[in-house]
């Protein structure tokens, strides 16, 4: 236990005055959490007057809590004591380290040991920054700063790297990613799992007519028709390729898939696109296939998922072959091979 010696007195007033030169909004960062552990209360309460306007601040007075807390809740970075009674700093980074919950959250030591071999120590435990007492709030306060941003634009490429750029929905690597372990937990619990396979009616037809721009533009539109359908957190949307997408629903028996179903094809219908080429309605419309993994009906090892696709996919086909702007459906129940 020790106290902190500030440096600099104006504590008191340290939320608002410097400006910290920076293009992120404060609005984005004041979502972000600091967890800070210390033994000696007068120090959590000192950062926390320190941090409190800028994150949401998390005081903990010992290790064991503190890694509690970050294994349940969202924590972005840690300042932590090393001099702590039961477990100090430094077993407190390790155990951070090997949790799979907390391994990624970045660690700054906050100690008054500040020789070289304890900061050292700090840093190849995988702490990010080392901060030796007596604190200099002001660039502590610009150190904290640093990581938290890096940790917002790490986050936001992160989501990024998970989108399609030009409708929003989920690209063709996460929708790989998410799908992969919807059925693998499928499996495992012996659930329903629904994919919907959707396809724009004659749309190659349609940028011929209104252009690709044009073309672009209904592409999002429809995007967003199918994302406004999605209920739970847990249904996901992605772009398949070109304008075709699909829809991933887990828990979902074929009764839940084909509302889904039905209500994409209103919701784009309602739309109400205009498509002079398209023969029916001249109005944009999709065509979808169902196909419905029953778990506990299969014949596990013998179901792959790329067969599991192509049920949806032959699904699509039949419902392009029945006039298009309708859904086609089927169950898996038995062993599905590829070229089924
Ligand atoms: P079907 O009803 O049988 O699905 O016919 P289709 O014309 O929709 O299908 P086809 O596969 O022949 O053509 C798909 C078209 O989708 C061709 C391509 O120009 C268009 N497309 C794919 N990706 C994009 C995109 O990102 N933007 C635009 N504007 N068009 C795209
Ligand atoms: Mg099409
Ligand atoms: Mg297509």
């Amino acid at each position: 236990m020790e106290s902190i010696y500030m440096t600099n007195p104006e504590l008191s007033s340290a939320n608002s005055q410097w400006s910290l030169g920076s293009s992120i909004d404060n609005n984005e960062l004041i979502q972000q959490t600091l967890m800070v552990v210390d033994d000696y209360e007068g120090n959590l309460h000192a950062m926390d007057a320190l941090f409190k306007s800028e994150y949401k601040v998390v005081l903990q007075s010992n290790a064991k809590d503190a890694i509690n807390y970050a294994i349940q809740e969202e924590v972005d970075l840690i300042l932590l004591d090393v001099d702590m009674p039961d477990m100090n700093g430094y077993d407190a980074c390790a155990a951070l380290r090997e949790n799979v919950m907390t391994a990624h959250i970045p660690i700054i030591f906050v100690t008054a040991a500040d020789s070289q071999d304890e900061e050292e120590k700090g840093l190849l435990l995988g702490a990010v920054d080392y901060v030796a007492k007596p604190l200099n709030l002001s660039i502590l306060r610009k150190r904290v700063r640093n990581q938290m941003e890096s940790i917002h634009y790490r986050k936001k490429l992160e989501i990024l790297s998970c989108v399609d750029g030009l409708t929003g929905a989920s690209n063709r690597r996460q929708l790989d990613t998410m799908l992969l372990q919807h059925y693998s937990s499928t499996i495992r619990f012996g659930n329903c799992l629904a994919l919907l396979m959707i396809d724009i009616d004659n749309f190659k037809l349609y940028n011929d007519t209104y252009g690709h721009i044009q073309g672009d533009q209904c592409l999002k539109q429809v995007a967003e028709a199918i994302m406004a359908v999605r209920r739970r957190e847990t249904d996901i949307v992605g772009r398949y390729g070109g304008e075709e997408f699909a829809v991933v629903l887990p828990d979902t028996d074929l009764e839940g898939g084909l509302v889904v179903a039905n209500k994409v094809l209103n919701r784009v219908r309602e739309l109400n696109i205009e498509h002079k080429g398209n023969s029916t309605k001249k109005i944009v419309t999709v065509s979808i296939g169902l196909a419905v993994f029953a778990a506990k009906q299969c014949k596990h090892q013998e179901i792959s998922l790329e067969g599991f696709i192509h049920q949806a996919d032959k699904q699509l086909y039949a419902a392009k072959n029945s006039g298009k702007n309708c859904v086609r459906y089927t169950t898996v129940k038995t062993a599905v091979s590829q070229k089924s």
